[in-house]
């Protein structure tokens, strides 16, 4: 079989491409701040759902160095429900890099890119070819979908080899067109014509060469390999509260999701169906709440959250604690209800608050 059609490929994909057609606040601009933070809050999110958040971050912060200023905590409040929160404490630690051992400037290659904590192959490739003019061709999903479908390729995109496999077929297929150009085109391609589920091959300019298409295998490239089951995880939250109607929070520090953001004591199990009384009795309770101090209420229904690689459920039992409460060990603390705006929750406990709005008062 001959190779595919590169050069109509490169010059059909250009003939097509008008910026226009898919409009970001950030397109066509040349300044590596901007693009550098919608590419790390747009990792793993959709356009429509980041977008709000570039613009909120582009206000509070104008500038990589107005952002390494900023607290910790509040960063992650701008953050909230975005998930993935590894990506803001990264954002954070490279903003700080940049601003301070490189004097505000962003490295200006893609090696000295990458270098940069949260910045991986495909951001890197994305800021050196928008904001300084590199010759390097991007790998996102959009673009290992064109790929794979034009040329009737079905080497699976996920395997450790696929990345080095599918860059060789994007600079082929880049060749001499300005990188800023041909990444752009190919991804707006992908996400306006060569879809996941709706290609629109009846007015695709590619589609002479298209081998997919001729094969009649659209819709079964780009291949993926198998991947893991996702693990069931079970929370049990404890919603406890004093007569100043003050509530025990705490950071979570565990590596595992959602480090540094705020949540109730939280008890992890093997199943989400415990009462309370069946809670108190578990290894798993924290020996400083004492069970007779505190009035059980209400149980809530089950949270469900799925992240990439784990499903949480999770339950939260309602506690009034005795009105002589002391000061709980830390890392807990006493929050008032009517501050829990200025703290950063994962979605899974927004969701529990913005239920409990009428009754709890949150
Ligand atoms: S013909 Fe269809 S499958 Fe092929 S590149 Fe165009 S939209 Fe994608």
């Amino acid at each position: 079989m001959s190779p595919p059609n590169w050069k109509a490929f490169r010059e059909n994909l250009r003939a097509w491409y008008r910026p226009e057609r898919r409009p970001m606040p950030w397109k066509q601009a040349s300044d590596p701040y901007r693009i550098w933070l919608s590419e790390i809050i747009l990792q793993q999110t959709r356009v429509e759902q980041g977008l709000p958040y570039f613009e909120r971050f582009v206000h509070a912060y104008p500038n990589v160095e107005a952002l390494a200023a900023a607290p910790d905590d509040e960063v992650m409040k701008q953050w909230e429900g975005l998930g993935y929160y590894s990506r803001a404490r990264n954002l954070l630690r490279a903003a700080r890099l940049v601003a301070g051992s490189m004097d505000g400037h962003f490295p200006d290659t893609y090696a000295g890119l990458l270098q940069l904590p949260g910045v991986g192959p495909y951001t890197a490739a994305a800021i050196a070819s928008f904001a300084f003019g590199r010759q390097v061709a991007v790998l996102d999903g959009n673009v290992y979908r064109v790929l794979a479908r034009y040329a009737g390729d079905a080497t699976p995109t996920d395997e450790s080899r696929s990345r080095k496999y599918f860059q060789q077929l994007a600079d082929r297929a880049m060749a001499d067109t300005p990188a800023a150009i041909f990444n752009q085109a190919i991804m707006d391609f992908g996400a306006l014509v060569c879809t996941p589920k709706r290609a629109d091959c009846a007015h695709c300019p590619l589609a002479a060469d298209c081998r997919a298409l001729k094969e009649g295998r659209v819709y079964q490239l780009p291949v993926k390999g198998k991947k893991a089951p996702r693990r069931a995880r079970f929370f049990h939250y404890l919603v406890v509260s004093d007569a100043r109607d003050r509530y025990l929070l705490h950071r979570r520090e565990e590596s595992d999701v959602w480090r540094e953001l705020y949540q109730f004591p939280l008890l992890e199990t093997e199943t989400a169906d415990l009462s309370a009384e069946q809670l108190y009795r578990r290894v798993e309770w924290p020996t400083w709440l004492r069970p007779e101090e505190l009035a059980a209420g209400r149980r809530s229904r089950v949270f469900q959250q799925q992240l990439s690689h784990q499903t949480i459920s999770a339950v939260f039992h309602e506690f009034t604690q005795a009105p002589a409460a002391g000061a709980p060990p830390l890392p807990y603390a006493w929050v008032a209800r009517t501050a829990f705006d200025a703290y950063a929750f994962p979605r899974l406990i927004t969701r529990f608050l913005e239920d409990n709005r009428p009754t709890l008062g949150f």
